[in-house]
């Protein structure tokens, strides 16, 4: 190779370093970005239940005459808002965990029929005093799934509490139907409220995305990212269907290959 051939590689090779490190540039300040949107969301959702149980705490202070009915009234106030700190909290962390990648998890072989079971009993409470009807369509054997099984109900319940809380109906129906298909499962967890319009189907997924109005019921909109982050750990997806009728959240999974409900019996 001549001298100026190898001049012409070295300089070729410095434009692409150069080219390089001009993406990782772009990349960390797009990181930095999101991380600053982030944290500024993160303390102005904070800042709104902080200032209303410090309000509250000092009405409580400087009232000393207060009547019995307002009193618990407030206390109720304080004590449900720091209630939802604390959820606010965990699942920012949830979410800060998962996203790094440091989050230690559990490969199990996995039962969907007792995931779906726990996921039941455990927004049975939220369903309580409610008229809601529960449809479950199984797949003719169960299904094993390769997850981290408290994980894995954690999306199921986020997804039934959400059917719960914004699936409001005249006679509300939620269905679970597990179908599988090869090498992979559906469930569709579905409702038949007021439903999500198609143009926001990749918004609720989205941090803090909230489409109605803002209830104390309602969480922090961190329950879809955090559900999507789950599934996308376990090898699968989450999607919002486009459904004529309220609405449908998929959960598409690997089946485990290594088990079946028979292999273990
Ligand atoms: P949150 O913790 O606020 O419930 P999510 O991330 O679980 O947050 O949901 C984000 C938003 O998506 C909700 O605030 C609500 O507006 C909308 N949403 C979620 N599930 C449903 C549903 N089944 N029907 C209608 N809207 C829904």
């Amino acid at each position: 190779m001549t001298y100026s051939q190898r001049l012409e590689r070295q300089s070729r090779e410095l434009e692409e370093t150069a080219r390089q490190l001009r993406l990782a540039n772009t990349r960390l300040t797009e990181i930095s970005a999101q991380k600053d949107a982030f944290l500024s969301q993160v303390s102005h959702e904070l800042r709104t239940p902080m200032t209303s149980v410090r309000s509250f705490a000092e009405i409580l202070r400087d009232t000393p005459d207060l009547d019995a009915a307002h009193t618990r009234r407030f206390l109720k106030i304080i004590h449900d808002e720091s209630e939802r700190l604390t959820r606010l909290l965990d699942e920012i962390l949830d979410l800060s965990f998962l996203e790094s990648g440091r989050m230690s998890w559990r490969r199990d072989e996995v039962s969907l029929t007792e995931v779906i079971d726990r996921a039941l009993a455990s927004t049975e409470g939220l369903r309580d005093g409610t008229n809601i009807v529960i449809h479950r369509d199984r797949a003719s054997e169960d299904v094993i799934v390769t997850a981290d099984f408290d994980r894995l109900a954690q999306v199921f319940i986020n997804l039934l509490s959400n059917a719960v809380k914004y699936g409001k109906a005249d006679a509300p129906e939620i269905r679970i139907a597990v179908t599988r298909f090869g090498g992979k499962v559906h469930v569709d967890v579905s409702d038949n409220g007021p439903g999500i319009p198609m143009h926001d189907s990749e918004r609720v997924f989205e941090k803090f995305a909230r489409l109605g109005e803002i209830t104390l019921a309602g969480g922090a909109g961190l329950g879809l990212p955090i559900s999507r982050e789950i599934i996308h750990n376990l090898g699968g997806s989450l999607d919002l269907l486009p459904v004529p009728v309220g609405a449908t959240f998929r959960v598409t999974l690997p089946v485990s290959e290594t088990a079946s409900l028979s292999a273990r019996a």
